[in-house]
């Protein structure tokens, strides 16, 4: 190490520009350029480096570098309370969980129907994976995804996005497993729970045995003396529905949801499809701030100039405050379920943001395939004198390709060789599949990704691709590769040697004699070499052992034994017969 090292770890991104890497190591960036290209990678100022060179670079220069944290979607509950007197009410986000079949949908649908606001405005049912409804002067955001796959999504997702929790258990059949899921789910995330004690219309209804079963798990009703809210209903007959919605209303009030409507906005993507005439369409819940169209959104891999906002009935709106899901057209992509979103000041910042989590994308995705066996390259192997091993190299930059190929051509010894058929600079293509292909070839990526089209090529044409992030990592396995391809070497150890005393019959394949152990031991099956006074003049095994006229396992050095010998040399007294093993092992470059 070059300077002390520093106490503080520095966090550094998956990927990094160099000039940003030198800038949070408060070193000059022509010392950080130095360094790596000490390692072999040759890079400029703006170049990208991925984390883990990052990290050998930093440790080298004294640092100890951390990977970033993964930035966690901010929970609905981790966003700091507005100061007191700051912002107005915002609407509560409820998600309604529940066992399959125990009326979550019709409980939706009875809330909606239930709305008069929707009744006026003609109620076209439009699915945008929530919608609001008015109870008195305030609204209710009620999170709809419908469908049971949608329902894993929410799981996962939604108690995060939500701000109360419907938990839906049906009177006629008691808590389920995924009861106790979705109780555990909402819970975890802190959100309001609000127990809807459904079907009680029903004739086998029986809410004391779902209170009876919930109390199990911790949570007292409020008329048994507990904190829970529970309120039993009936999806089908409108039963306690208005009741339902004012206890979540009064269950949000202990949040004080209040949002700043003038603030840029931020949220959730709730929802996102490819629409066959608009493009990509997603579902933005706001949770601060306002919405309007021509603003500026990012979201993960996507951004959005907002083209149009339509609430949940269809009707185009010019702006979307605190609480609102809007359908909004205008995605460059289709946006994620779940991620958030935020709203930036242009498209060049948007951009930017887009570009940076896909080149982290890109990055992430490189995983390497697999450790590649020699069975699997044997047509990229040309057998002559010296055994080379044909690859195709592609790397992002030529600084990079320059100092890979050098590397790559320095490794070979008199028996094996590298031979790169072609290198250049970019994306892994097709024709760079097709060139693999025809000679045979590996093809080793560098800092470069393998879109789907391609790699799909490749697996049909079993061409075989190494994506590496890390310059060592892929010469170590080029290395290893060529290691294999040498021929292993035979390690040979005696393990003992009989000197020959007597000898009592001879035939063509045997030799029955006897004699003493010199040294080491003796024992059947073993191979061995005849030789007659030092010079090796035939092999042979040893197919029985005998001590005192007893079949022996084994005979020690000083000790006599007589032995029958299987082989075509004939053996005479004074021959020395020498037992030995042999290893291959693999050869290293
Ligand atoms: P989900 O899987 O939780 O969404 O359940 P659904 O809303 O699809 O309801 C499952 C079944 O229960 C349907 O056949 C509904 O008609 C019925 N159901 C739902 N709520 C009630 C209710 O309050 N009373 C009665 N009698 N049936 C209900």
């Amino acid at each position: 190490m070059s300077e002390e090292a520093t106490t503080k770890p520095i966090q550094i991104a998956a990927a990094v520009t160099v000039s940003d890497f030198a800038a949070s190591l408060g070193t000059p960036v022509t010392k950080v350029i130095g360094e790596l290209m000490k390692n072999g990678v040759m890079a400029t100022i703006n170049e990208t480096i991925d984390f883990d060179t990052a990290a050998i670079i930093g440790s080298d220069l004294g640092f100890e570098i951390i990977p970033e944290p993964v930035v966690v979607e901010p929970s609905v509950k981790d966003r700091p309370k507005l100061a007191e007197g700051v912002g107005v009410a915002r609407p509560p986000i409820v998600a309604v969980m529940g066992h399959v079949d125990h009326g979550k949908t019709s409980l939706l649908d009875a809330i909606r129907s239930a709305d008069v606001a929707a009744g006026e405005a003609g109620g076209i049912t439009q699915h945008i994976g929530a919608y609001q409804i008015k109870r008195g002067e305030r609204w209710i955001t009620f999170l709809d995804t419908p469908g049971h796959e949608a329902f894993t999504a929410i799981r996962k997702h939604g108690a995060r996005m939500t701000d109360v929790a419907v938990i839906v258990v049906a009177a006629d059949d008691g808590v389920k497993p995924q009861t106790k899921e979705a109780i555990k789910h909402a819970q975890d995330a802190g959100v309001q729970l609000v127990i809807a004690v459904n079907k009680v219309d029903k004739p086998g209804a029986d809410p004391n045995r779902v209170r009876q079963e919930l109390s199990e798990l911790g949570l007292v009703a409020e008329e048994w003396g507990g904190t829970t809210v529970m309120v039993d209903v009936s999806a089908k007959t409108g039963q306690n529905v208005e009741q339902l919605l004012d206890m979540v209303l009064l269950v949000a009030d202990i949040e004080d949801l209040r949002a700043e409507e003038d603030a840029a906005s931020d949220g959730f993507i709730i929802e996102s499809h490819l629409d066959p005439g608009r493009g990509p369409v997603a579902t933005l819940l706001v949770l601060n701030g306002t919405l309007n169209t021509g603003d500026i959104v990012v979201c993960g891999n996507a951004y959005c100039k907002i083209r149009s906002l339509e609430d949940y009935r269809g009707k185009r709106i010019k702006k979307a405050g605190p609480g609102m899901p809007v359908a909004v057209s205008g995605f460059k992509a289709v946006p994620n379920f779940g991620d958030s979103f935020r709203e930036v000041a242009d498209e060049k910042t948007a951009r930017e943001l887009v570009s940076k989590v896909a080149r982290q994308d890109s990055i992430k995705s490189m995983v390497k395939v697999k450790k590649i066996g020699l069975e699997e390259l044997q047509g990229a192997i040309t057998a002559g004198n010296v055994k080379e091993l044909n690859v195709v190299v592609k790397a992002d930059v030529q600084g990079s390709l320059e100092s890979l190929t050098e590397s790559l051509n320095n490794l070979r010894n008199d028996e094996v060789a590298v031979k790169i058929i072609q290198s250049g600079v970019g994306e892994l293509s097709e024709s760079d599949i097709t060139l693999a292909k025809t000679t045979g070839a590996l093809l080793l990526g560098f800092n470069v990704s393998l879109s789907s089209a391609v790699k799909q090529l490749a697996n049909r044409e079993q061409v075989n691709v190494q994506l590496y992030r890390v310059i060592y990592e892929l010469l170590d396995d080029v290395r290893d590769i060529l290691g294999q391809m040498l021929p292993p070497e035979i390690i040979e150890t005696v393990t003992g040697e009989l000197k020959i005393l007597g000898v009592f019959k001879t035939t063509k394949t045997a030799v029955v004699c006897g004699g003493q152990v010199v040294s080491g031991k003796v024992a059947p099956k073993t191979v061995m070499r005849i030789t007659r006074k030092g010079e090796v003049i035939g092999t042979g095994t040893l197919t029985s052992l005998q001590k005192d006229k007893q079949e022996a396992k084994e005979v020690f050095e000083g000790e006599q034994c007589g032995t029958n010998v299987s082989t075509v040399t004939p053996i005479e007294v004074g021959d020395v017969l020498q037992f030995f093993t042999t290893e291959s092992k693999a050869r290293t470059l």
